[in-house]
């Protein structure tokens, strides 16, 4: 679907997957003019395909769209893309269980111009993908590198939106996360390096016995949807849920008087990861035994159960896209 100053968004069309062609003088090449959202579309019980809370996305999607100065798709287009196309897709998307059909919304800028401000034409495109299970053979813990070095975002900068250049900015620190034997970074602030914000791709939850603390929305950690619906999902369950501060010295102090007994970390793509051991600059230490905990495994079966249409959606969170 284009968008042109003046006139809107029109011209919307369902095409075979191709290569774009880019003008090497287009604004996006230069500027990074670019957002995106994830979201999955799961095989129902009955044979049907639905997917988790598109509006949360398609929201999240104008949200990241203001930030970065680009016009903002209706949410029912958002949702009325998604629909053409898994109707058009339908085969691609598995029988069942974890496996979906991974859809990827963007938006781009078209023109063609080298001074740095808005652009006057966007181009917004969904293309999908099959998706497996994220784990074979079990759920495992992955190991994290407390980047200490390197911020993610910043107060005022663009860490809440989903943009492109996060992501950029992200990569030396992964680069080193491995380099260190990690699996993934942890992100601490921008200002003090001491408070716990996010992972690479996925918001992190700490698990007191009953009690669950999810770093409350800085300004610069992603507003991740899979974190906001474990608030919910965590109250169903009976655990006291809440939003506050983590430093990286309590959890490690929290690890060892053993009051902190899980962490695990969510996100649309893992649905939820157990973090097994934490390696920084500091020290070094694993979480509780290193094992995937019962409470991180209950909330993630909850979670998929509802995604997948095992348990009753009672928060009206699966949206039908056709059979
Ligand atoms: N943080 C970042 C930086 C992410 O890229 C993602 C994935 N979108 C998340 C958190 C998790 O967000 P969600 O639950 O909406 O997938």
């Amino acid at each position: 679907i284009k968008w042109t100053e003046g006139r809107g968004w029109h011209d919307g069309q369902l095409v075979p997957y191709a290569p774009l062609s880019l003008d090497p003088a287009n604004m996006t090449l230069h500027y990074a003019q670019t957002i995106f959202e994830g979201l999955k579309a799961y095989r129902q019980p009955d044979g049907s395909v639905a997917t988790f809370r598109p509006e949360a996305n398609a929201e999240r999607f104008q949200n990241s769209a203001r930030r970065l100065a680009m016009p903002e798709l209706p949410v029912e287009t958002f949702i009325e893309a998604c629909e053409v196309l898994v109707r058009q897709d339908r085969a691609w998307v598995p029988s069942q269980g974890e496996a979906s059909l991974y859809l990827r919304p963007f938006m781009i800028a078209t023109e063609v111009g080298l001074g740095v401000r808005p652009a006057n034409e966007y181009l917004f495109i969904l293309i999908a993908s099959p998706a497996g299970a994220y784990f074979s053979g079990g759920v495992k813990p992955v190991s994290v590198w407390l980047s200490e070095e390197y911020v993610r975002a910043a107060p005022g900068g663009t860490g809440a939106a989903k943009t492109g250049g996060n992501y950029a900015a992200s990569l030396v620190a992964q680069a080193q996360a491995i380099e260190q034997g990690c699996d993934q970074v942890v992100w601490l602030d921008a200002i003090e390096r001491r408070w716990i914000e996010e992972m690479g791709g996925m918001n992190l939850y700490f698990v007191y016995g009953s009690r669950i603390v999810t770093p409350e929305l800085s300004g610069s950690l992603l507003p991740g949807i899979t974190r906001d619906s474990l608030l919910t999902i965590a109250a169903d369950l009976g655990y006291e849920v809440a939003e506050g501060r983590i430093s990286v010295e309590d959890w490690k102090a929290a690890n060892e008087d053993g009051s902190l007994t899980e962490v695990f970390a969510c996100g649309t793509a893992a649905v939820i990861t157990p973090v097994g051991s934490v390696k920084s600059t500091r020290a070094n230490w694993t979480v509780a035994d290193g094992e995937p905990g019962a409470v991180t495994m209950r909330l993630r079966a909850a979670l998929l159960d509802i995604q997948t249409g095992q348990a009753p959606d009672k928060h009206g969170w699966m949206h039908p896209l056709g059979a």
